[in-house]
């Protein structure tokens, strides 16, 4: 990355962001077509004795709708007795469960959701292969998240994303007790994805994950120092305590009241800009300002699958390890890495290791390449390593 004076740091940030919501106004336009939310299911009708068929016109559902709420075989079964399915209760529970998935089926556009998958495996794997040998210089990064910025949010917008999968399936569940099976298997997907190589999804794939480390990069030289102010590592212990409590509040939130805390400020808006409110442009105008100076700020403190991820990571196949016979504990790896993950697993003093983004920063800067990005098991630092520092 050439090096940057303070103005032309900030230059490029607005430039970034006014393109971004300009470039996504547009495409939205393009993709138009399906609604983003249907109505929901109004006070229903039911009176005793009612058939199907007068459930139906009391409570404007056509036959469609009651073929695939009750499972009609056949025209005459619209003559049954409402009765036969339950108490009101239980019909009125059904009722809200199928026109909640029949909403969530509507307001897809499949086939761009299939185009983001394809887009999606293709490009990681690409800079999976790309990456695994080569160093990443700093101009190699940008490159390759303003790419993905530009692919899976301006292009292929703020739907389906990682965070969408663990968020909609609480508030769904919450609200109308269903669960969509084609958001199971995204979720699925992600969390394999997060399995095979920690959280490469979130590191190179997710469209908001890619710009606030493009944004946090830009306000960086060559050698990985901030250019304005200062770039602060969050102690974990505390970004974790206010994701896990964040995510606490929002599955109350959602059970207690039906309310999506997340919908008012949710940051992948910014991919449709027009559907954004005043609290929406305020939130996530202070969180693209605060990725200047804090690494990944809406993944550390409150993206859900942030935290089901960092669980996941765990058990990754991939991951970054050291290796302690040749490592001369200087500690760059350290310095050099944007959260205080390195530190962690480099001198395994702690119990908890944060979350890695896989940005191969601590390995690109390890003066005798101890660091790998692979399938090596970590091992625990020999006594007394770090006293030669
Ligand atoms: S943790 Fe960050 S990168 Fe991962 S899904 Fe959430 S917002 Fe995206
Ligand atoms: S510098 Fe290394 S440890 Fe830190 S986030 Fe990047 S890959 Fe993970």
């Amino acid at each position: 990355m050439p090096q940057s004076s303070p103005t032309g740091t900030i230059a490029k940030f607005l430039t970034l962001v006014v393109a971004i919501v300009i470039l996504s106004t547009i495409s939205v336009r393009i993709w138009g077509g399906k609604p983003e939310t249907l109505p929901a299911p109004k006070q229903l009708t039911i009176t005793a004795g009612m058939t199907l068929q007068e459930f139906g016109q009391a409570n404007a559902l056509p036959n469609p709708a009651l073929k695939e709420i009750f499972g009609l075989q056949q025209k005459t079964d619209l003559q049954k007795k409402l009765a036969e399915y339950g108490s009101d209760s239980q019909i009125k529970a059904l009722v809200v469960k199928k026109l909640a998935l029949v909403a969530e089926h509507e307001t897809k556009n499949w086939q761009k959701i299939i185009i983001k998958f394809a887009a999606w495996f293709s490009v990681l794997a690409g800079i999976f292969v790309l990456f695994r040998k080569q160093s990443v210089s700093p101009a190699k990064r940008t490159f390759a998240l303003l790419f993905s910025a530009l692919v899976f949010g301006v292009v292929l917008g703020s739907d389906p994303s990682p965070m969408g999968t663990v968020k909609d399936a609480i508030h769904l569940f919450a609200t109308s007790g269903a669960i969509f099976p084609p958001r199971l298997i995204a979720l699925t997907v992600f969390l394999l994805l997060v399995f095979l190589a920690n959280k490469y999804i979130c590191s190179w794939g997710c469209q908001i994950g890619v710009l606030q480390d493009l944004i946090f990069r830009l306000n960086q030289n060559d050698r990985y120092k901030a250019v304005v102010g200062r770039q602060l590592k969050l102690p974990f212990v505390f970004s974790n305590a206010v994701r896990i409590g964040f995510l606490v509040l929002f599955t109350i939130a959602a059970f207690a009241w039906g309310t999506d805390i997340i919908e008012p400020f949710d940051p992948f808006k910014l991919y449709k800009p027009m559907h954004m409110g005043i609290v929406g442009m305020v939130f996530v105008g202070g969180l693209l300002v605060l990725s200047l100076f804090v690494y990944r700020p809406w993944c550390h403190l409150f993206c859900p699958f942030g935290l089901v991820g960092w669980f996941v990571e765990k058990i990754s196949l991939a991951k970054v390890s050291v290796d302690y016979d040749t490592c001369i504990a200087c500690g760059k790896c350290e310095t050099a890495c944007p959260s205080t993950v390195m530190g962690a697993i480099l001198r395994r003093d702690k119990k908890t290791i944060p979350d890695c983004f896989s940005c191969y920063v601590c390995r690109d800067v390890c003066p005798t390449k101890s660091i790998s990005y692979s399938t090596r098991k970590r091992t625990l630092p020999p006594a007394g390593h770090f006293d030669k520092k």
